[in-house]
């Protein structure tokens, strides 16, 4: 497996909340929710701080002798992070920060997924085919204030994310395919699914997209559409952090 990506903040001098581990054998790709202001989440870390322990705790995790079920290993990575601050922070707030997390997997000749929160995998086949595991949930809530999108983190009729719930793993969209079959794949943030979501790109454009020009050309792509748009047009973030990462069989 060939990899190449990219893990860059958004334009100005807020910290990247996305991370990115990146392996001959594997590729974990988180994105921090920046919790709003006024939000007391009765922790002191920063979103870097929970996304590098995330990460690192789930690569390790990914490295252990016996592969376990990716829906083990995200929920061995949370209870592992929720362990990493039980001590300095209250890990009953509903507001406890949280991560999206997607994951890929190369084992025993298979190419193993799992998706939970709004990241993406897309896996190119060689019969032309895409294999998309996204979930869009958040962008289908019933409302959008900080309250109603509290209320709805880790519930049934919300959305799943990692937090302070290890249950929540049982809610990633996973999969497999023999690694024979697929011939390259993405894996990436919401800050580049805005591309699909918002900017008229198709999954398949994307990654020819990264084929063809790398990960990094694929951001400055979301820059140049973020910046043509005007303000107040889409809720949410005008920038916001971008990760990419590109891997050919
Ligand atoms: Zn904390």
């Amino acid at each position: 497996m060939e990899v190449s990506f990219t893990c860059q903040a958004a334009p100005g001098d807020r910290p990247n909340d996305d991370y990115a581990i990146v392996s001959e054998r594997f590729v974990v790709v988180l994105d921090g929710a920046t919790a709003p202001v006024g939000v007391e989440s009765g922790c002191v870390h920063d979103v870097p701080w929970l996304v590098a322990r995330l990460g690192t705790h789930l690569a390790r995790l990914l490295e252990a002798a016996e592969p376990m079920p990716l829906v083990e290993v995200l929920r061995a990575g949370i209870v592992a992070t929720m362990a990493s601050h039980a001590d300095t922070c209250d890990l009953t707030n509903r507001d406890s920060p949280s991560s999206t997390v997607a994951v890929l997997r190369r084992h025993g000749g298979m190419l193993d997924y799992a998706v939970l929160g709004d990241s993406a995998v897309m896996i190119g086949r060689n019969d032309g085919e895409l294999i998309l595991a996204h979930d869009d949930r958040t962008s289908f809530l019933s409302a959008y204030t900080v309250e109603a999108v509290s209320a709805a983190r880790n519930t049934e009729d919300g959305f799943w994310i990692a937090s302070n719930q290890p249950n929540a793993a049982e809610y990633a969209i996973t999969g497999s395919i023999p690694e024979s079959e697929a011939t390259r794949a993405a894996v990436v943030t919401d800050g580049i699914t805005r591309l699909v979501e918002r900017y008229g790109r198709t999954w398949a454009d994307l990654l020819d997209r990264l084929d063809k020009t790398g990960p990094a050309q694929l951001v400055a792509d979301v820059r140049d559409e973020e910046r043509a748009t005007p303000p107040g047009t889409y809720r949410g973030k005008v920038h916001d952090d971008a990760t990419a990462v590109f891997c050919r069989f």
